[in-house]
């Protein structure tokens, strides 16, 4: 099975559903990452994309993605560009890889950027378009997803858990990858702060570890 993660930045990947693509590639599954966005470019300076770059190709061997595409485009400022240019960026990849399953941002996220993938994402898996994807989901993103925009009334409310109770030590060694986006506990991307996340959603499913995510589409 074909597997694709649609992300805004390096990290989110990981941040979203690293423990679940892991699993994936445990099971034999193909999985492909694309990030859109370079990540350093609104924060640091060019020297940054580079080492974003090199921490990004790191957390994708910890996890086993086949492919890792990094389109580099610029960071916090995806709203600038059509919309189109995107999902005809994703229509593309979709098309040369045929995935059964993607995964992307939940689109409310307090990152604009999140919310351009999102809906480039799910216009450019449109059914006509793209039959073969027969499940469309959206992770939550720590650090972004928890502060959205409270007024929107479209919180995130998780329909679909995976477990990733064996997996996990592999989420937190990608992360550990991207060390200039770690912070200290308790932000949301300490390596403790993810582990407890993980046991939070675990909980609610009675399992030890868990990332929880919307399903958008599913056909069987
Ligand atoms: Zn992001």
């Amino acid at each position: 099975m074909v597997v694709l993660v649609l992300a805004a930045h390096p990290d989110d990947e990981i941040l979203g559903a690293g423990g679940t693509l892991a699993r994936h590639a445990l099971a034999g599954d193909e999985v492909h990452a694309v990030v859109v966005s370079e990540g350093a470019g609104s924060r640091y300076g060019d020297d940054m994309v580079a080492k974003l770059q090199a921490q990004a190709r790191c957390a994708s061997i910890e996890i086993g993605f086949a492919a890792l595409r990094l389109e580099g485009l610029p960071d916090q400022r995806l709203e600038t560009l059509p919309l189109i240019e995107l999902t005809q960026r994703f229509e593309a990849v979709v098309e040369e890889l045929r995935p059964d399953t993607v995964y992307t941002h939940f689109p409310e996220d307090v990152n604009s950027d999140h919310g351009v993938v999102a809906r480039a994402a799910w216009t450019a898996c449109r059914p006509y378009r793209a039959p073969f994807v027969r499940n469309f989901l959206v992770f939550e993103t720590p650090s972004s997803t928890e502060w959205a925009w409270p007024l929107t009334g479209s919180a995130f409310a998780p329909n679909h858990y995976v477990d990733i109770t064996e997996t996990l030590d592999a989420k937190v060694r990608a992360m550990a990858c991207y060390e200039s986006e770690l912070r200290e506990y308790p932000h949301p991307r300490s390596e403790r702060a993810l582990r407890e996340r993980a046991a939070f959603w675990g909980s609610r499913i009675g399992r030890v570890a868990a990332e929880p995510f919307c399903v958008l589409r599913e056909i069987r």
